[in-house]
């Protein structure tokens, strides 16, 4: 009984004291609050609220630039600017003043100007003309348009910092382990095949031995040997609205061409002078892109004939290493 007593006692204490509190923050609270008059008080919500929307919006802002800085550099924009150059109105250039290595400096070309070319972030433009010189100053003139294309940028254009890393104008499927390069050209070759209701008729510069070890490379299901050799030149297909049309498109020469039955299709000769697949594979090779492309993905291949030539040798001459440590 008692201990209830007591238990009864606290509880009414406990509230008591409750209230009390409670009764005290009600009363601070309204002492405090009403000290601010209406009118600043709204200014000042108001003012916290755009504060708020502006550091937001700055941070987002923020980001858009990050993010269209990195853009600025991307394959996607390379891509962009290279489709911008006609061979047309951007007339008999050097490989140096070629449209990918103007590209890769940040410069498009301005359609309704001959040989202009204009970069859309400073907003500078210049004509390229190499027209009028004569053979004595050519090269002269061709090295001062290559130091244009990089000083012409206004100090507060990215382009004039940075330009293209010099990969993005490069055969991807070099960067690719062998099966995986094969693979690519495979899947490339396929597709060509199952869209076309026809062979084309494909001229290359490819020998006997050459195609028959770009065909082994090629992972099951093969595709057609025609097919394979397009491919591996960097040959696409390309859906178009028409079903009567077929286009085949190479996507670093942003060259398209329209193929027909009757039609003899030149792997080489239909590419722009300046595609990788026939400049050469890094600086100062020999090499054009499509023999690295091609050594590439028949490494495997002939790895096996130098085993298999070894063991024939090493066959042959019995103990003779001298023969086998050459061959490797
Ligand atoms: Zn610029």
């Amino acid at each position: 009984m008692n201990k209830r007593k007591i238990e009864d006692a606290l509880t009414r204490l406990d509230k008591a004291f409750q209230s009390e509190d409670s009764v005290k923050a009600e009363s601070s609270k309204r002492t405090k609050k009403p000290k601010i008059p209406a009118e600043l008080e709204e200014r000042l919500r108001w003012f916290t609220m755009t504060h708020n929307l502006q550091s937001r919006r700055s941070k987002s802002t923020d980001l858009l630039k990050k993010k269209e800085q990195s853009d600025l550099f991307s394959f996607h924009n390379f891509i962009l600017r290279l489709q911008s150059f006609s061979l047309r109105t951007y007339t008999s250039k050097p490989i140096e003043l070629s449209p990918p290595a103007v590209a890769l400096r940040g410069w498009q070309h301005d359609e309704a100007h001959r040989n202009r070319i204009l970069c859309s972030r400073c907003k500078v433009g210049f004509i390229v003309d190499l027209s009028g010189s004569q053979a004595n100053s050519y090269q002269k003139l061709i090295d001062t348009y290559v130091e244009a294309i990089e000083s012409k940028h206004t100090s507060h254009c990215p382009w004039k910092y940075q330009q293209c890393a010099s990969s993005t104008y490069r055969i991807h499927e070099l960067s690719l382990p062998p099966n995986l390069a094969a693979n690519v050209i495979a899947e490339r070759a396929r597709k060509i095949d199952s869209n076309l209701n026809f062979s084309i008729r494909v001229k290359h510069p490819l020998s006997n031995e050459q195609v028959q070890s770009l065909f082994n490379a090629m992972p099951e299901p093969k595709p057609s040997e025609d097919a394979t050799i397009l491919a591996i030149y960097g040959w696409e297909y390309k859906s178009t609205i028409s079903s009567s049309s077929y286009l085949l498109t190479s996507e670093l020469d942003v060259a398209n061409v329209s193929v027909k039955p009757e039609k003899v299709f030149d792997v080489v000769r239909e590419h722009r002078f300046y595609a990788p697949q026939l400049m050469p594979a890094n600086e100062g090779s020999k090499n054009t892109g499509v023999e690295a492309l091609l050594a590439l993905i028949t490494r495997r291949g002939r790895k096996k004939e130098i085993q298999e030539s070894m063991i024939v040798n090493s066959v042959s001459v019995g103990s003779n290493t001298a023969t086998v440590s050459l061959l490797i």
